[in-house]
């Protein structure tokens, strides 16, 4: 699969090109425990050359796998820029390499903050933890604090297995 998308300047036909494929996911080079390519960076992309000035339009599409940062289960997740837009300069050139500015596009869509819901899931939460919360009332003469008067944390250490 081809890895750079590069466009040639030379007889650049008057009314402009169709630029329709796909860039092998390794372009993102990206692959981390958080956030992992899984498919091509898909591009359909409307180029014309204005004078010196070549203009790319159209939209760009790409799967990852995402970590949920609430409960870090995995995900997939398409990230779609419907509305790419790119102006250069060309002047002299006889290709222009457009790699590094569709690569980009897709990598600032990426969530910030992936979650479930992203994907239309729910979060799987442990529910060992649910119990164990520090909102019960005091007035019921639940004592909310743990025996030791530290952290609830300290707690879930000792409290016992079952
Ligand atoms: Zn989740």
């Amino acid at each position: 699969m081809q890895d750079r998308l590069i466009i040639s300047l030379e007889e650049f036909p008057e009314e402009g090109l169709r630029l329709r494929g796909e860039l092998d996911g390794s372009v993102f080079d990206i692959d981390t425990e958080a956030l992992r390519s899984i498919g091509p960076l898909v591009y359909d992309l409307e180029v014309q050359l204005y004078d010196t000035e070549l203009m790319l339009r159209g939209s760009l599409s790409a799967a990852f796998s995402l970590r949920c940062d609430r409960c870090l289960h995995y995900f997939d997740y398409e990230v779609v820029v419907d509305d790419f837009t790119l102006s250069e300069e060309v002047k002299g050139k006889i290709a222009f390499d457009a790699t590094e500015f569709v690569r980009e596009d897709i990598i600032l869509a990426l969530p910030a903050y992936p979650k479930c819901e992203l994907a239309d899931t729910e979060c799987e939460i442990n529910d060992t933890f649910g119990d164990f919360r520090l909102d019960k009332d005091p007035t019921l003469g639940v004592d909310s604090a743990t025996p030791s008067g530290n952290s609830v944390w300290d707690a879930l250490d000792q409290f016992p297995a079952k």
